[in-house]
């Protein structure tokens, strides 16, 4: 059966105390029924791999380029990621998305070029208001998983998020029964349902984190502005 994931971003946030988060967040780790994994700003990943060394907390980027090396100035590859402790990388984010015009197709090498190093794609997902409220969440969630996803992943490792846009930042999060059914309606959609890993990420909080962890086809979180706090992540955690 699947094993409960609670994975932090702290996007373009660095923590000048991340030391000591991390020493705050190890003993919750360590009596964590799920998996935990932090992904830093890249320029972190190096000394957040040494600090958990022996936790069990795991270290992943927010992002990587397609190809293995070359003239590609200010971008890292998930080679280089893997070889400085990662084993998982966020890819898709609606920010990236956004902000630097990835396409599906773009998010699809780069979880070629991150499994083929030894990385675990977390490919994100989600529609925005305007495509909530016309009705076509499902659709545009489901063409977003079927440009996305490597072909012939049945076997391969990784976790997908779905993250809907306007609950990211803003305090509002889906329904519990709107949560319900997209995660329904992504599982159906898997190429390895059972085993693949399905996180909600958009506004959880700790207020909000055990009634969106008890629902069926929720393997966990993808926690933004909450897993810069130790403790708030540590509620998070001690959720599932
Ligand atoms: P927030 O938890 O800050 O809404 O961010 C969610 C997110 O984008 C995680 O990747």
């Amino acid at each position: 059966s699947r094993r409960k994931l609670i994975a932090g971003n702290w996007k373009m946030n660095g923590l000048s105390g991340a030391l000591g988060y991390f020493s705050e967040l190890a003993p919750v780790a360590a009596g964590a029924s799920a998996d935990v994994l932090v992904c830093p700003p890249a320029t972190l990943i190096h000394a957040a791999v040494q600090a958990c060394a022996g936790t069990g907390i795991r270290v992943g980027g927010q992002d990587c380029h397609a190809q293995d090396h070359g003239a590609y100035t200010g971008d890292i590859s998930a080679a280089m990621l893997r070889d400085c402790g990662a084993t998982h990388v966020i890819l898709g984010h609606s920010e990236r998305r956004a902000a630097h015009g990835e396409t599906d197709g773009d998010v699809r090498a780069k979880a070629v070029a991150a499994l083929a190093a030894g990385l675990v794609p977390v490919i994100c997902v989600g529609e925005t208001l305007a495509e909530r409220e016309a009705g076509r969440a499902v659709e545009v969630v489901a063409r977003q998983l079927a440009g996305s996803l490597p072909e012939n992943s049945a076997i391969l490792d990784l976790v997908i998020a779905y993250e809907p846009v306007w609950a990211i930042g803003t305090g509002r999060t889906a329904s519990a029964a709107d949560v319900a059914a997209m995660h329904a309606a992504i599982r159906e959609r898997l190429p390895d349902p059972l085993t693949t890993c399905i996180l909600y990420g958009g506004s959880v909080k700790p207020g909000n984190a055990r009634e969106l962890l008890s629902l069926a086809d929720v393997d966990g979180a993808l926690v933004g502005g909450a897993s810069l706090d130790a403790a708030d992540f540590s509620a998070i955690i001690e959720a599932v």
